[in-house]
């Protein structure tokens, strides 16, 4: 028998990221497995940490036993341990961080720390606050007391003895269960016989129901049983009385899809575009082989029909799939279309779920109750244990990589649990990432094309609009000329308008327009974005807010006021120009409500309005027949941030936001107007022309050295004081210098282009290399030599590995 299990546990620092043994305590012997976790001792507290392995022996003298486990069943299989290590060696983070990213949220137990009195003696030696509050309790949560005095103090005063701290799992996750009647035998005809031997016959109501069961030999609620007979408890409860029912409980999914009805779907036949491109998936997944496929298909050209069928071929050899969609085009019209087809063999992830929703889909994908899991980011790590296939939609789309630790992503998951499982990776993009089309001019991936629209559709045809010409001739409105006429023109036609206002790396800030004085975040330096409703400023990374300033701070002048262009500029605005038009707005103060995203796509779709105006959100997934005119406000302010990817994002954008216009019989028209109507990712995306735009940016890429010529990793440090942090900055530039290879570059250190958040001052270095196998030996390095600092002194150094986000 093992009677000692290792276990990882949940203190993220250097020195706990390895297993530790632990015995396993006498009751539970044979029933902790690899892969649950366990509740354990570790220095004077209880925390949680995942057995990682079993064992008979160990080196280490004096074991501590487990407390208890935490799981009837292992939460970790041993392909999502591996691939836990794998994140943890990949992007650099402990292992514990790389496990709990794989949980459902409501899994990660939280830990609530409390502090107990040690005697009556110590009440004494408290200060007067701290006193009062332990006179009524002598156990108090550690946050409440920490308003009082400093955490060092706290820290302090447990080292003397005074307090003894605890640390407390609280689980979140609850089961919903529901009571059920059900026959007390399995059997029909025993069903019968019981009835017949009963010494009094049943009244009517009871023989209704029994004559229920009879013909539905299956389980009923009460509520079930009174759709089809009225007043159905009592009865019900006179039958478990009379021994032919009994009352079970069981778990109760919170679906959210669950009552809402499918119109089934059948599989297409396929054009001979869509042919083409599946043949070879379906091979692969009959020959059992792992192959990348980069599935280039134009928006409309009938991608979604394609994984559909994958899917099809999938279940029917028993396996699973894993289907992964950005968060926002994860609309009920892209679920419908996956639950469409396998009706509930589908489970759904996504961010709009509460946490006993996401953990009720999640406990689904484990139970093994269904075949396709389709979700964001995070639905990667669903457990299945046979998956035949991994489907990423729209595989450009930065959401896929995770912003916070462990920074992953998707791609690369999927990737490496296709390799274990023999499957196919489908990447599906109108737009392809440059990272993902080079591999597959490479050959590393295989690259399959559709480049037609589905119905003969064509591609809509794009206009440009130079606003400076506009201001010129006297325009100062926000919509051009032309946009104007042709919104006109389809109102008139009675056909619908998507109006797209490109928010990225932009927002609505208040402007002197005497001295030119931006209002920032006097902790984050950047500014601050205006609220119309609040009529407040408010920073975005820090959470600072500050009414609006009814003189400049600088100069004293009263011409300032709020500047740029916010969807609800937009809305006020057609109010006065376009008043007969009915408007939908879609931004984040919109759709911030449960159920309201989707509420307002319906409403659009069922023609409750003419004009359907948004920020990006709406740019993609959006399928109705009646949008024939897309305008896009502002094309530029995406091309102006500092990021090397900004003319990639610009082109996507804008490719994606046309492909909403013309996709069914109706021919779609595109405006786009731009202040810099030149730039080639603004003429590239007029011409539909992904390859061109393809070779320019390479190009680009190539001058530049960026990805995906040459890999990046950024560090970022951070610390209040500005001096230490440079300090500490240039000290691992030098370090990184000496270690790397020449090949590889070193660049700065420098100020983030956000210098300071949270009034922490922010420096970075990154790393250009192409192959350096020093990297990850010098950046593990790195975390292990400034490990103390850190710990000292409130440094932060984090690493991230192939970056999106250069702010
Ligand atoms: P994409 O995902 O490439 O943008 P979609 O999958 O949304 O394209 O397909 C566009 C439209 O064409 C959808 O309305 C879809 O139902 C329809 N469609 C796809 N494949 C076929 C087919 N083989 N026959 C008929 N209609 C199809
Ligand atoms: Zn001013
Ligand atoms: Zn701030």
């Amino acid at each position: 028998m093992k009677k000692i299990a290792s276990v990882i546990v949940d203190v993220p620092t250097l020195q706990t990221n390895k297993p530790f043994d632990y015995y396993i305590p006498e009751e539970f012997i044979g029933h902790i497995e690899i892969g649950m976790r366990v509740v354990v001792p570790f220095g004077n507290r209880h925390i949680q940490g995942f057995v990682v392995g079993l064992k008979e022996r160990s080196d280490i003298k004096n074991l501590k036993e487990i407390i208890e486990p935490m799981d009837v069943i292992p939460v970790l299989n041993k392909e999502l341990l591996h691939i836990g290590d794998y994140l943890s060696e990949k992007t650099l983070c402990f292992k514990i961080a790389a496990y709990q990213v794989m949980l459902p949220p409501a899994l990660k137990a939280k830990y609530e720390k409390y502090i107990t009195l040690i005697d009556d003696h110590a009440l004494e030696q408290l200060p007067t606050d701290l006193k009062k509050l332990f006179d009524k309790q002598k156990r108090l949560k550690w946050k409440d007391v920490e308003k009082f005095v400093s955490t060092s103090y706290l820290y302090r005063k447990a080292k003397e003895g005074l307090f003894e701290v605890t640390y407390e799992v609280k689980n979140q996750g609850n089961k919903k269960k529901v009571l059920y009647y059900v026959p007390t035998t399995n059997d029909v005809e025993h069903f019968q016989n019981k009835k017949n031997q009963l010494s009094k016959p049943l009244s009517q109501k009871q023989e209704e129901i029994y004559q229920v069961f009879l013909r539905h030999f299956q389980p009923h609620t009460v509520s079930q049983m009174e759709r089809k007979v009225a007043n159905a408890r009592a009865p019900l409860n006179a039958l478990v009385n009379k021994g032919l029912l009994k009352k079970e409980e069981y778990e109760q999914y919170r679906d959210p899809y669950v009552n809402r009805y499918f119109q089934k779907t059948k599989a297409l036949p396929l054009t001979e575009d869509q042919q083409k491109a599946i043949t070879p998936i379906l091979n692969t997944i009959e020959e059992k082989q792992q192959e990348v496929f980069l599935l280039h298909g134009v928006t409309g050209s009938g991608k979604t029909e394609v994984y559909l069928q994958a899917i099809e071929k999938v279940i029917n050899q028993g396996k699973e799939a894993i289907v992964l969609v950005p968060e926002i085009s994860l609309t009920p019209q892209m679920v419908n279309r996956f639950k469409g087809r396998f009706g509930n063999l589908v489970a759904v992830l996504h961010s709009g779920l509460s946490l006993g929703e996401k953990y009720d889909e999640w406990r689904k994908i484990q139970r093994k109750e269904v075949k396709v899991v389709v979700g964001a980011r995070s639905a990667i790590f669903a457990p299945f244990e046979n998956i035949g296939i991994i489907i990423i939609d729209e595989e450009h789309e930065n959401s896929y990589k995770q912003e916070d630790i462990p920074r992953y992503h998707a791609r690369d998951i999927a990737i490496e649990r296709s390799k274990i499982h023999h499957c196919p990776v489908v990447l599906g993009s109108a737009t392809p990432s440059l990272e993902s089309f080079a591999r597959a001019k490479k050959g590393v991936y295989k690259l399959l094309t559709m480049d037609k629209r589905m119905n003969q559709s064509r591609l809509p045809t794009v206009e440009i609009v130079d606003m400076r010409n506009e201001l010129k001739s006297g325009n100062r409105s926000m919509f051009s000329a032309q946009l104007f006429e042709k919104m006109q023109d389809r109102l008139a036609k009675k056909e619908q308008i998507v109006l797209m206002l490109n928010r990225r790396g932009y927002s609505s800030f208040v402007m002197c327009r005497d001295c030119g004085l931006v209002v920032k975040c006097p902790n984050c330096e950047i500014s601050l974005t205006y609220h119309k409703v609040t009529d407040q400023l408010k920073c975005h990374y820090c959470g600072f807010e500050t009414g609006t300033p009814k003189v400049c701070p600088e100069c004293g002048s009263n011409h300032i006021r709020f500047f740029g262009t916010g969807t609800q500029k937009v809305e006020e605005e057609l109010g006065k120009v376009l008043p007969e038009a009915r408007v939908i707005r879609m931004d984040v103060d919109t759709t911030s409500r449960k159920g309201s995203h989707e509420k307002l796509l319906t409403d659009f779709g069922q023609g409750k309005a003419d004009i359907l105006l948004g920020t990006q959100m709406i740019a993609k997934g959006l399928d109705f027949p009646n949008i024939t005119l897309v305008g896009v406000l502002s094309a530029d302010s995406s091309l102006h941030i500092p990021d090397f990817r900004s003319s990639e994002k610009t082109f996507q954008l804008l490719t994606q936001v046309s492909g909403r216009a013309g996709r069914h019989q109706l021919p779609g028209e595109v405006i786009i107007q731009t202040y810099t109507p030149e730039h080639y990712s603004v003429q590239l995306a007029k011409n539909h022309d992904y390859l061109q735009f393809y070779r320019h940016e390479m190009l680009m890429r190539k001058q530049g050295q960026y990805p995906p010529f040459y890999y990046l990793v950024l560090i970022h440090i951070n610390h209040e004081d500005v001096q230490y942090v440079y300090t500490v900055a240039e000290k691992i530039a030098q370090f990184l210098r000496a270690q790397l290879l020449p090949s590889s570059k070193v660049l700065g250190p420098a100020a983030s282009p956000i210098v300071k958040i949270k009034n922490k001052y922010r420096y970075q270095v990154l790393i250009k290399y192409k192959h350096d196998p020093n990297i990850t030996p010098a950046l593990k390095k790195i975390i292990h030599h400034f490990y103390q600092d850190q710990l000292k002194k409130g440094l932060t150094i984090s690493i991230d590995m192939n970056p999106y986000s250069l702010m």
